[in-house]
């Protein structure tokens, strides 16, 4: 760990009252102490004083966890335990180094957006071709195991062309209020591009200028794999190209990218990195307090409930503006859901590293949506949107799961 004596200081502090195992999710599948967060804090404490060694059986521990943060909000000493798992996954990533396909992942594809195109053109062509049909009715990923034909099944549908291939790079509007930047993050991007164009519509709506400038991953998948170097590489060439755009709001569509952009000033520490951290704003902050927010007049007359992103709740705070915005639209009925702000397992990478208990983790958030009765489940993560809307088809369930920038769309008139 870069800073073991502060890392020391912040584990010192668990006075094992063990309030984190009401809230942890992974706690409440597993009943298992190793992945509670006082659990995780006495490994780590016995790793830095030299009791306990980075073993295979660590680096699965440290892998257990969600980054989900409930347990820092629950803990009456404030202990950031996600921040010192990711430092030790950082640890183990320098001692012990990283899988081969993590590693090429990171390095290779992440940094380059046009081999990130390209792979993602694969996605869509392995699901057009026939061959994943082919593939899912041979059933040979079940006869291999591991998971595979679950972890298969995750896979969303990817766009065939990316979303910012679809659209120019400055979108003007006549006297704009404000000239704003679009961060569009990987998943819109590859996957949602309804959701990219749902959100243009809805910043359109509010007379802006928009830029969408060069962009690359936002680096959390590298950074809470332990590759903080590539995050780094990631978090400096984002600050470069949004830093040149000129412009007065970065905004996001994705909970996880936002509080990663955010987190720039800290990590990077430049002035560069400080201008651009405060600019960031996720499109339901910037709606409900950046801009004179302006709703559509169409009614849309559904039953909703909201699903709050880890990233977004704890990590930016952000909790009532989303739900302010879908009380604007005419028409509307809206339930809270029991436990809104409690993971849904997806956690970037988790769900496939982890398939099993990821899928156990949803099925408790698609049972407090179930409750609801609602036709439409909201919510501010594409990662969220991916894991909700699998566990959902699971459970032959026909709520449909919107982005919130799709909802709000909805109720402006059609060009
Ligand atoms: S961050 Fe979430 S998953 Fe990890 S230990 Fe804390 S509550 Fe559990
Ligand atoms: S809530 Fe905080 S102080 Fe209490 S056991 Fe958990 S980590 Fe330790």
């Amino acid at each position: 760990m870069d800073n073991p004596a502060a890392a020391l200081e912040y584990l010192d502090r668990c006075s094992k009252c063990g309030s984190c195992q009401a809230v942890c999710p992974l706690y409440g599948e597993t009943r298992a102490e190793p992945f509670v967060a006082r659990g995780k804090i006495f490994l780590l404490k016995n790793y830095l004083e030299r009791k306990l060694d980075l073993s295979p059986k660590m680096k699965e521990i440290m892998s257990l966890c969600l980054l989900c943060k409930a347990c820092t909000y629950q803990c009456p000493n404030k202990i950031p335990v996600d921040e010192l798992v990711i430092q030790a996954r950082s640890e183990i990533v320098r001692k012990k180094g990283m899988s081969f396909v993590k590693k090429n992942v990171f390095q290779h594809f992440l940094k380059n957006n046009g081999r990130l195109s390209f792979a993602a053109k694969m996605g869509y062509l392995y699901q057009r071709s026939g061959l994943q049909w082919l593939i899912r009715k041979s059933r040979i990923l079940e006869m291999l195991g591991h998971d595979l034909a679950q972890k298969e099944s995750l896979l969303p549908q990817m766009a065939g062309v990316p979303f910012r291939n679809q659209v120019p790079r400055l979108v003007s509007c006549r006297e704009p209020r404000l000239r704003v930047a679009y961060y569009t993050g990987c998943l819109t991007n590859y996957v949602f591009p309804n959701t990219g164009h749902a959100v243009l519509k809805v910043l359109q709506e509010q007379q802006l200028d928009i830029v969408i400038p060069e962009q690359w991953c936002c680096g959390i998948p590298a950074l809470a794999s332990g590759d903080e170097k590539t995050a780094a590489e990631l978090a400096r060439k984002n600050v470069e190209s949004f830093n040149n755009a000129g412009v007065d709001a970065v905004i996001t569509d994705c909970a996880s990218c936002g509080q990663m952009l955010r987190k720039y000033a800290d990590f990077l520490g430049t002035p560069g990195s400080k201008n651009f951290a405060t600019k960031v704003l996720d499109f339901s902050e910037f709606l409900d307090k950046a801009v004179s927010f302006r709703v559509g007049d169409r009614d849309i007359p559904v039953t909703v409930t909201y699903h709050d992103p880890c990233h977004l709740r704890r990590g930016q705070g952000v909790v009532e503006a989303p739900r302010r915005l879908i009380g604007s639209v005419a028409g509307l009925r809206f339930i809270e859901m029991k436990e809104p702000d409690r993971c849904c397992g997806s956690a970037g990478s988790f769900n496939l590293d982890h398939y099993r208990l990821a899928s156990k983790i949803g099925h408790r958030k698609v049972q407090n949506i179930l409750q609801t009765g609602a036709d439409v489940m909201v919510t501010g993560c594409p990662s969220c949107i991916m894991q909700i809307s699998h566990n959902l088809g699971l459970n032959h369930s026909k709520v449909q799961v919107l982005h919130l920038a799709e909802l709000i769309s909805m109720t402006y008139a059609d060009e």
